[in-house]
């Protein structure tokens, strides 16, 4: 990275929530560095839709007087950026679409609000898929965002710009959701961390549904320690939610402790198949012998049901797409055409706030939901998606984690897989199945390929979040991955 750049935005969270303690910087110097970073190599990466640098201002300074008054919160002054999926009060959350390109949310999502009590800064809102449904960000109804370590590349998605965000140091983590692999696919493609955590974790109350069944909120950051402090604020029971767990929040900074002397890593050799990029592959299969190398053991397991993974998320997630996004009628909010009858209003508001992939979806789960068709399509995708989940119980028998390639590629050029939808739904191989079984997964950064991230993804059985992140910061520990920064020439 450039010189010129405030070495502020190079620690991790942890190393600044150090400072910030020690008042060896202020939130409002720590803001500044990131809000003069992002109008740097913004022209480049254009990771953001919104960018609330006043807010962000006014938040910080708020943090360094409630530090001065001696209060202390667990992210104190600590700026974050927020995928713009998530509801925030007074601020525009777009979805990525057209279709809400002016909605002012009336409150926050819950995720949004623990970190606001928990003293974080928010930087703005980052690029998405249109609702979150893509693999590459270039569905973005205003624009594609760019990988930071080549623009001319994809930096993933539907969380691309939350991820871009975290690698070109616009933030020192972000949100994203992960309905198949948003979160995970991303953090490979821009060498950062992505943890999506098991369904039900964090609350999705104010989270703007794609599928309901498979949405997951969880964090970005470049350590899997400061994946580690974040899901500690977000994770928990909410009454706005049912399907919030009400499970236990445990200390996953505490859990970061202990080395992997007896961890049993399984390999799915279903995830090794063809389409994987053999620079991939080596980087994956290196990061494995590097977890022996810590103490675990590694042995091949099978997941036998992995090829219909896509199939069925295929027809489950546009199904629950269809019938979440049948209230953007223009009626109650959202883009609205005036028009002579009602249906014609409906008719005209779709047609022109939603882009061709939300349609794809809306048609391909509306009529896998038909009468006549349910049985053959919907129903048996649901029946398929329980043998998957059986695939994983008795693998996590005999294991403790499993560990594959999160995405078969890195990152892709712009353009490159547009014109192709199957192309790109194949970007997600390897991360659909673990929202389809609903576990916590990770990606960690595990090397490069003529200098594009390549990520390595652990699986865990529901709740093991905290053994996740615990082999992922292990592994850290012994790798510098993570500590490489793509060069961002301000002349873009
Ligand atoms: N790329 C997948 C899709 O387009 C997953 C998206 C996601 O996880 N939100 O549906």
């Amino acid at each position: 990275m450039a010189g010129s750049d405030s070495e502020l935005t190079q620690w991790t969270l942890l190393e600044a929530r150090e400072r910030l303690r020690a008042r060896e910087v202020s939130a409002v110097e720590l803001t500044e560095a990131y809000l003069a970073r992002i109008e740097r190599v913004e022209p480049a990466v254009r990771a953001f839709l919104t960018i609330t640098a006043d807010e962000a201002r006014a938040q910080a300074r708020d943090a360094d007087a409630r530090r001065a008054a001696g209060e202390d919160a667990p992210l104190l002054g600590l700026p974050l950026a927020l995928k713009d999926v998530l509801c925030t009060a007074g601020v525009r959350t777009t979805c990525g679409s057209r279709m809400l390109e002016q909605f002012v949310p009336p409150y926050d999502a819950t995720a949004v609000a623990r970190l606001a009590a928990a003293g974080a800064v928010f930087l703005g809102k980052t690029n998405m898929d249109e609702f979150a449904m893509g693999s590459s960000t270039e569905n973005s109804a205003f624009f594609p965002t760019r990988n930071p370590w080549d623009i001319d590349r994809v930096p993933g998605g539907s969380s691309g710009g939350s991820a871009a965000a975290v690698a070109a140091l616009e933030a020192p983590a972000a949100l994203g959701t992960d309905t198949g692999g948003s979160i995970r696919q991303p953090a490979a493609l821009c060498g950062v961390v992505g943890l999506k955590p098991t369904y039900g974790r964090v609350s999705r109350y104010g989270l703007v549904a794609f599928a309901s069944s498979l949405d997951q909120i969880g964090p970005f950051a470049r350590t899997a320690a400061d994946c580690a402090l974040l899901l500690a604020v977000l994770a928990g029971a909410d009454p706005c939610d049912a399907t919030a767990l009400p499970d236990p929040v445990p200390d996953y900074l505490a859990e970061l402790a202990g080395d992997l002397r007896g961890l049993r890593v399984g390999v799915p050799r279903e995830y090794f198949g063809s389409g994987l990029e053999p620079g991939v592959e080596a980087a994956v299969r290196a990061a494995l012998t590097q977890l022996e190398e810590l103490g675990a053991t590694v042995d091949e397991v099978s997941l036998p049901h992995t090829e219909y993974g896509v199939a069925v998320y295929y027809l489950i997630a546009p199904a629950e797409a269809s019938a979440n996004l049948a209230r953007y009628d223009g009626v109650k909010y959202g883009y609205a055409v005036p028009a002579p009858t009602l249906l014609d209003g409906y008719f005209r508001t779709r047609a022109e706030g939603f882009g061709a992939e939300v349609k794809r979806r809306i048609m391909l789960g509306t009529y896998a939901l038909s009468a006549g068709y349910y049985d053959a399509y919907y129903l048996k995708a649901q029946k398929v998606r329980t043998l998957i989940k059986g695939d994983f119980d008795r693998a996590f028998e005999r294991f403790d984690v499993l560990a594959t390639p999160t995405s078969p590629t890195v990152a892709f050029r712009l353009g490159e897989r547009l014109t192709d939808p199957l192309a790109m739904y194949l970007s997600d191989v390897c991360t659909i199945p673990v929202n389809l079984a609903g576990l916590p997964g990770l990606s960690v950064p595990c090397g490069f390929v003529d200098g594009l991230p390549v990520g390595l993804q652990l699986i865990g059985p529901p709740l093991s979040e905290g053994r996740l992140l615990r082999v992922a910061q292990r592994y850290q520990d012994a790798t510098d991955w993570h500590r490489r920064y793509p060069y961002l020439n301000a002349e873009y």
